[in-house]
């Protein structure tokens, strides 16, 4: 019998070597005197100085397990939002949920459809829980109610939309969004991905509370890692029927989120003033943003979250390579997006004023 690297070392589970890992937004900049970081979509805002205070009184208890329940967290989300406090469940992010929901519902054979130009980390669960990912194509970097419904079949589990979505920073209006529940067999989970729900400023948008409260099997994920400014301290939270919240709560870890977490974002969620400010700074630039280099002549992708979609022209000399390697040189971190289908453009974060129109300043010089 001839002998297999399966008999000489632990090997992982069949299909997970098949995952690539995540790549985040890059961080450094070397040789420059500042760096601004325009990639990971954070917000130039900061935490609440609230937050802040309540991230300090936390130290004071470091001996402690956390509050298994976040009891202090779901209360306030529920406040705020005027939810009930039973179908909110915490995550370490809202990462790790998209994750737990991966493992509660698909097993191996499963499928799970998300877009072409979706957020990554869906197709990493989705194979993790040894489910087969399947990609509906979009159109005008846009996701497509049709495709979507097109592309289910009978071993369909979950379908993942990111509305907003990023990178594209597209949105589907709430009656495509309620359209598409309305097509989807009912035991198949509809996950509403609403990082961004807060920047978005249409009529025609909703994160997707209503359709959680009048379905069995919608289930909206929310983040403080955005407009909160807390993406330090991985919180998220979904709402959800209590039968899937029921689910997700059996597999969790039993103190997914820290003290400092649950603190730190009770306070944060309550500090509207906060929040009103980031939107209202996002309001201002993210269409000067959009102007300047519309101006500049760049394609831009219309985005209502806190980032732009940026196209490159096709001579290499001004590709999204070229962009990012000069921009870099400057200081200026851009997010590239080959990943997501898109070989030559940029995502860029809206940032601080000075970072918004260094940016600008850099790519006129650029694209000289
Ligand atoms: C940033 C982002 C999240 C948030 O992830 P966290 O784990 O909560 O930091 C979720 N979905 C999308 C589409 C995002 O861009």
């Amino acid at each position: 019998m001839s002998t297999t690297l399966q008999d000489l070392r632990p090997t992982p589970k069949t299909g997970l070597l098949d995952i690539a890992a995540y790549v985040p937004g890059k961080e450094h900049a070397h040789g420059v005197a500042k760096v601004y970081k325009l990639s990971s979509n954070e917000s130039p805002l900061g935490a609440s100085k609230l937050a802040i205070e309540a991230f300090g009184a936390a130290a004071r208890n470091l001996e402690m397990y956390p509050d298994g329940q976040a009891n202090a967290l779901k209360q306030a989300i529920a406040e705020v939002h005027g939810l009930n406090a039973g179908n909110i469940l915490c995550g370490n992010g809202s990462d790790e949920l998209l994750g737990l929901l991966c493992q509660t519902y698909l097993a191996p054979g499963d499928e799970a459809i998300y877009t072409e130009h979706g957020f990554m980390v869906y197709k990493i669960y989705i194979m993790a829980a040894g489910g087969t990912p399947v990609v509906a194509r979009e159109k005008n970097e846009q996701a497509e109610v049709d495709a979507i419904l097109n592309a289910v079949t009978t071993r369909t589990k979950i379908v993942f939309l990111a509305n907003p979505n990023n990178p594209t920073g597209t949105y589907l209006p709430f009656e495509e969004v309620r359209r598409l529940h309305a097509g989807l067999p009912k035991n198949v989970l509809l996950v509403l991905d609403a990082a961004y729900a807060e920047y978005v400023r249409r009529n025609d948008y909703e994160s997707g509370v209503e359709l959680v409260s009048s379905s069995e099997n919608v289930v909206m994920t929310r983040t403080f890692s955005k407009i909160h400014g807390l993406a330090a301290l991985r919180i998220g939270w979904m709402f959800a029927p209590a039968h899937v919240v029921d689910a997700v709560n059996r597999i969790r870890g039993p103190f997914n989120l820290n003290s400092a977490a649950i603190l730190a974002g009770a306070a944060a969620i309550r500090d509207r003033g906060h929040v009103d400010q980031a939107i209202a700074f996002n309001e201002k630039w993210l269409p000067w943003l959009t102007e300047q280099l519309t101006e500049l002549g760049l394609r831009v992708t219309p985005s209502v979250g806190n980032f732009l979609l940026v196209h490159f022209p096709d001579d290499s000399a001004k590709s999204a390579e070229a962009a990012d390697a000069y921009l870099t040189s400057k200081g200026y971190i851009l997010r590239r997006v080959a990943g997501y289908g898109f070989p030559n453009a940029l995502r860029l974060t809206i940032g601080s004023e000075e970072a918004n129109r260094g940016v600008v300043a850099a790519l006129s010089e650029f694209l000289k």
